[in-house]
């Protein structure tokens, strides 16, 4: 199964992606993780990518479709994996389209996560990072046991630069003039299914896990 996760930065993409590793052992390949790690390992690519990444721009395609293509042709991914945060734009699809064909393989399925603008600036503003593991909590609705400390690995949590308040709607124009159209890419391909991310995590593991059925 090779799924991919469409919707806004906020949605709950990686949180479910995470789940769907978890529970069903398929690996989650997420260009923001990969990216923010490239930085916290000072590499060119890292150093590259972060410029984009703080102004809430897009990474230019050749630095996230060589990640991609690295990552899907691992020995972990033979049985499939789970897309976060890729594609984000129409030539990303249609590249990971080529890619794919190229491997004997196809996407299976698309599922857009959907939350109104609001409640995503609500929950982007409130969300704080571990360094390390990459899990998500929010200050309100999911803080963690010891203040500004990772309840999974211990690592230290941080507001990332790009969920300040500027940052996020930048990042939510960029969502809906690059990334919405490929609700209609894959609807047109008979791949896509909706499904309500405003609910409690649970229930949106519920629906996903129907969607992939
Ligand atoms: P995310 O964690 O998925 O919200 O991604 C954080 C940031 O990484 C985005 O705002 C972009 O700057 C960059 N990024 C992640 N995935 C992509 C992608 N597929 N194409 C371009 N930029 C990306």
């Amino acid at each position: 199964m090779i799924a991919i996760l469409l919707g806004p930065p906020g949605s709950g993409k990686g949180t479910q992606a995470k789940r769907l590793w978890k529970e069903r052992h398929l690996p989650q390949l997420s260009t923001g993780d990969m990216l923010r790690s490239a930085i916290q390992s000072g590499t060119q690519l890292g150093v590259e990518a972060k410029s984009f990444m703080d102004r809430g721009l897009l990474v230019p395609d050749s630095i996230v479709v060589g990640l991609i293509e690295e990552r899907s042709k691992e020995d972990r991914c033979k049985e499939g994996f789970i897309l976060d945060g890729f594609p984000r734009t129409i030539s990303q699809a249609q590249t990971l389209d080529q890619m794919l064909i190229d491997q004997n393989r196809k996407v299976d399925r698309a599922v857009l996560f959907e939350v109104s603008d609001e409640e995503l600036v609500c929950r982007l503003s409130g969300r704080r990072t571990c360094t390390q593991c990459h899990t998500m909590f929010h200050m309100e609705h999911a803080p963690p046991h010891v203040s500004g400390v990772c309840d999974q690995c211990g690592g230290k949590l941080i507001q990332r630069n790009d969920d300040q308040p500027e940052v996020i709607q930048k990042r939510l124009l960029v969502y809906h003039r690059e990334t919405k159209p490929l609700v209609d890419f894959y609807a047109n391909q008979g791949k896509l299914k909706n499904i309500d991310a405003s609910q409690r995590a649970d229930a949106v593991s519920e629906a996903l896990g129907r969607a992939l059925q």
